[in-house]
């Protein structure tokens, strides 16, 4: 990699950064499309310092992850259709100072599905009520695809729930799963929770497909689960893939490498 006064700046703001594969992911991309570029992780607990500092460096783009994924649509200038109805930003493009917010993980996790079954009428059960599951929400119901959402929190999960015009059911009250799919996306199932899965196995039904938003660890305690059910799964790493290469696409305006990208994700993971 060629270092110089020309290399444009991109990276990741969140804290903590510590088990962040966009660094792997995004270089690995730059460099087999030839692009002089870098990526960098930016662990910050000054999301505004943060934006100014975009600004002033003249950063071309920047991820946005946990815990800023909201707190920083009023910082920006512009934020575009489907992350303003989402209401979370995770992707900022520099256009000459002018900052614009996009939503990519809602596009990553429908490609990650659409590789796997058709969605339209298929019924869906979500666990979880934070920003992916809001992200996904919102692209599952432009698919015509029938939600419930399970959440522990009464309060979170009703609220998504009504704002997506879907049902909700408290996830301890959850018995039976009547999906076609279940997608996970709660942090129960990576460290320090790692061994722990949001539901108990017996519910898991043969034909249902089974996505984990978690990408490390890749083999979550629920997908352990799912598969010996013998449920079809769906790993987080097609999700952070797909969502990491829509940004790369709007970054650069360059096709993102896939096979590359999934490789340096699953080098960074020991797979
Ligand atoms: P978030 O906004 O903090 O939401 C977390 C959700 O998990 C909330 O609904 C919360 O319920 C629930 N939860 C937390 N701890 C729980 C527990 N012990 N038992 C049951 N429910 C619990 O987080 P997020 O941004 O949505 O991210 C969630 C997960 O998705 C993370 O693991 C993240 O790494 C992953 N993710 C993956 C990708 C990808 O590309 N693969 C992209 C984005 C996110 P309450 O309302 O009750 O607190």
């Amino acid at each position: 990699m060629k270092i110089d006064h020309s290399t444009v700046l991109y990276g990741v703001a969140g804290y903590p950064l510590s088990h962040t594969l966009g660094p792997a992911m995004h270089n690995a991309a730059f460099s087999a499309a030839g692009l002089n570029a870098i990526y960098l992780a930016f662990e910050t607990l000054d999301i505004e310092g943060c934006i100014k500092g975009i600004r002033a460096l003249d950063i071309k783009g920047m991820s946005i992850t946990i815990p800023y994924k909201t707190s920083v649509v009023p910082l920006i200038d512009e934020v575009d259709e489907l992350a303003g109805k989402i209401g979370a930003v995770n992707t900022i493009i520099n256009r000459e100072g002018h900052l614009v917010g996009y939503n990519t993980d809602a596009v990553g996790a429908i490609r990650a599905l659409e590789e796997a079954t058709t969605l339209p009428g298929k019924r869906c059960l979500m666990i979880g009520a934070g920003g992916a599951a809001r992200a996904i929400g919102f692209a599952l119901g432009e698919r015509e695809v029938p939600l419930t959402i399970a959440n522990r929190s009464k309060d979170r999960g009703e609220k998504l729930a009504s704002d997506l015009g879907c049902q909700f059911i408290p996830l301890g009250d959850l018995t039976r799963i009547e999906a076609e799919i279940l997608i996970q996306t709660t942090p129960l199932g990576m460290a320090p929770q790692a061994e722990k899965s949001p539901i108990p196995s017996g519910l898991l039904e043969r034909e249902t497909l089974v996505m984990d938003a978690i990408y490390n660890p890749i083999h979550t305690r629920l997908l352990k689960d799912a598969r010996e059910r013998g449920c079809p799964t769906i790993n987080g790493v097609e999700m952070f893939l797909y969502q990491g290469a829509e940004q790369f696409e709007l970054w650069t305006g360059v096709k993102p490498p896939y096979d590359i990208m999934r490789e340096a994700v699953l080098n960074a993971l020991g797979q």
